[in-house]
């Protein structure tokens, strides 16, 4: 059996932060991972800021619904979906996905969760477990799936590594230099390429 265990944001639907401060016009959600390593702290300042600025989870999740997927990302993954099982392994969070996801077809998806309080304000995070991706992969290796893996950046690496077939899909410069055993694909068609080629090449390993 082969599963197909693909990244979502950068992949089927925009980078959530960086799409929601361009139309929120709220410049400081965009700091990133990169300006701020301490992901704990960053995300403290991101809660804190959406709190500042009176949003509460049903605003922002008006404004995530209003993104859609990508352009094409439906019907990619519906006839992936048709082919392969496919599970979605995200480091966002289920309140931020859903209105995606619904867009989607509701696809398998494993993420975080966030809390709120009474009045719908955003106030802690929750991580379902450290390298969830990589772990996921691992526990399907285990369950005897053959994991094909697709993402688009620093973060997915992990997971391409432990699958037995890792793929890039628009991936930054910096990621396919420092990773150029993974094959890369530009866009939708490619990706669906990659997968098939991939699957017949590990489908002979046991
Ligand atoms: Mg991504």
């Amino acid at each position: 059996m082969q599963l197909v265990c693909l990244d979502l944001e950068g992949v089927l639907i925009p980078e959530i932060w960086i799409e929601f401060a361009q139309r929120t016009g709220i410049r400081e959600l965009r700091r990133t991972t990169r300006d701020e390593p301490d992901y704990d702290k960053l995300m403290a300042y991101r809660l804190n800021l959406l709190k500042t600025h009176q949003l509460g989870l049903p605003d922002i999740q008006k404004v995530i619904a209003d993104m859609g997927p990508m352009t094409g990302a439906k019907d990619f993954l519906d006839a992936l979906r048709r082919d392969f099982q496919v599970v979605i392994l995200s480091d966002t969070f289920y309140e931020f996905a859903m209105p995606l996801m619904g867009q989607l077809g509701m696809p398998t998806l494993f993420c975080h969760k966030l809390e709120t309080d009474a009045t719908g304000f955003l106030v802690n995070y929750h991580l379902r477990m450290p390298n969830q991706k990589k772990e996921a992969v691992q526990r399907f290796k285990e369950l005897r799936f053959q994991v094909i893996a697709a993402g688009d950046s620093y973060n997915d690496t992990a997971m391409l590594m432990e699958a037995h077939a890792g793929i890039l899909f628009h991936p930054p410069q910096n990621v396919i230099d420092e990773f150029p055993q993974f094959p890369v694909a530009m866009n939708y068609a490619a990706l669906r390429a990659e997968i098939d080629s991939a699957a017949t090449r590990i489908a002979s390993l046991t």
